[in-house]
């Protein structure tokens, strides 16, 4: 053994979950010792700092959902953090354009959704539209003036600053590798930590880190992949700021956008294409024969139940490897785009999706599970990113041994 320490609090991921819920228990219990393990050797290495870097405004979520009770506080306290610390933000406001009549009434339903959670959303009509995306296609859409754009690795790194700042303690390079006994886990570095209360932030590996835990039983996270693309200079100002078409809402995804990200460029994507590894960011990179067999069972299962129309998505995202196919996806925001318009970008992430084995359901909220002294974040999907100071705080509330 390298190294044992005993500390009250050891969370295990750095990404942005892990990172909002040391900083929530550090303003609550300021002496508190605390470790962050990663296996990456720096913060944001996955998700957190992969994403679209969009701050949603939660129209998309129903009033009953979590999401909808930590997305919009969470937007509005992730801008004054950025405020505070002079990270990039521009609340640079989002079109959901209908571009079919049979889109209309999932409109109406993200209306009546922001109308629930007191959200500042509007329709507009085809020319209202063009008054503010010249170039948007569209019947009809929703205007939500509240949706920004953030630096979201400019959020993470500040934030690991900040808690080194307060004692924090970063342990990197040492994947959890398994539970000693009810308080203390190893590394595979090979360094033991014992705690008193455990944070599982792992993202994409949750569910194997809560398994050993005796959690998650019927939950599996599967990996999808957003490929990214980007509009030349020439066709840049096409865009003023961001349009989205309306989602499929029995799926956790949005659909191909068009995003004029902070520094101004303007992404198109990503896709959500079922991939072969939690990390498998290149055609091959990230593949590992043991877990890609698993997974690649797993989506088969999903194939033949087709819960949440699940084959459907199945070939239009992969499709969308083709480039004419993406570009019918980003036409149909913005019909003048053509070919020529799109680069291709090295920006891809992965998006780790819990799926309920038993059904074959893709599961579209967050979800918690506990043991007495461990809390286990099991779908920390989109708008996580979004929500994350305000799901910290609900992570921490809803955490048996923390409980009033
Ligand atoms: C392409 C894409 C676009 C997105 N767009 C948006 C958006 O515009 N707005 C938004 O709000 N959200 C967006 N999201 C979602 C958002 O990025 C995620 O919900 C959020 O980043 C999840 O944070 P996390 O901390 O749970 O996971 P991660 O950032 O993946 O962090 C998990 C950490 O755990 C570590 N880890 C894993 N296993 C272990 C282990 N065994 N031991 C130790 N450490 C481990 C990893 O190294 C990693 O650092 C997007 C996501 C993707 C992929």
């Amino acid at each position: 053994m390298i190294n044992a320490k005993t500390y009250d609090y050891a969370i295990v991921g750095s990404g942005i979950v892990g990172l909002t819920v040391a900083s929530e228990l550090k303003k609550r219990y300021p002496s508190a010792s605390i470790v962050i393990v990663d296996k990456e050797s720096h913060e944001g290495v996955h998700a957190s700092g992969r994403n679209s870097g969009v701050l949603h405004s939660g129209v998309y979520y129903g009033a009953d959902t979590l999401k909808a009770k930590v997305c919009s506080k969470g937007a509005k306290s992730l801008m004054e953090f950025a405020e505070e610390h002079s990270i990039a933000f521009n609340k640079s406001g989002k079109l959901i354009v209908a571009t079919s009549e049979k889109e209309l009434p999932t409109l109406d339903r993200l209306l009546n959704n922001a109308n629930q959670n007191n959200i500042r959303a509007q329709k507009v009509n085809a020319e209202e539209i063009k008054e503010i995306e010249p170039n948007a296609a569209g019947l009809s859409a929703i205007y939500s003036p509240d949706t920004g754009v953030i630096d979201s690795k400019g959020v993470v790194s500040k934030l690991r600053s900040l808690l080194e700042d307060d004692g924090v303690d970063f342990l990197w390079n040492n994947a959890f590798s398994h539970k000693l006994d009810d308080s203390s886990f190893v590394t595979k570095a090979g360094n033991q930590i014992s705690y008193g209360y455990l944070f599982n932030c792992a993202g994409s590996y949750a569910d194997t880190v809560a398994k050993d835990f005796g959690l998650a039983e019927k939950y599996m996270l599967i990996p999808f992949k957003g490929i990214y693309w980007k509009l030349t200079q020439s066709a840049n100002p096409l865009v003023k700021a961001n349009i989205y078409p309306v989602p499929d809402i029995e799926l956790p995804f949005l659909g191909v956008h068009l995003t004029r990200v902070i520094s101004g460029d303007v992404y198109v994507g990503p896709t959500a294409i079922p991939a072969l590894g939690r990390e498998n960011y290149g055609i091959l990179k990230g593949i590992r024969l043991g877990e890609s067999i698993q997974i690649g069972y797993r989506l088969s299962g999903m194939y033949l139940k087709n819960q949440n129309n699940f084959r459907k998505l199945a070939h239009m995202e992969l499709s969308k490897y083709s480039k004419h196919n993406f570009l019918n996806a980003a036409q149909k925001l913005m019909p003048i785009l053509k070919d020529s318009d799109l680069v291709s970008t090295n920006k891809v992430g992965i998006r780790p999706q819990l799926i309920n084995v038993e059904s074959g359901a893709l599961e579209m909220d967050y979800i918690l599970e506990h043991t007495p002294n461990s809390t286990h974040v099991l779908n920390a999907i989109s708008p996580a990113f979004t929500s994350s100071f305000e799901f910290a705080r609900f992570i921490v509330d809803s955490s048996p041994l923390l409980r009033d």
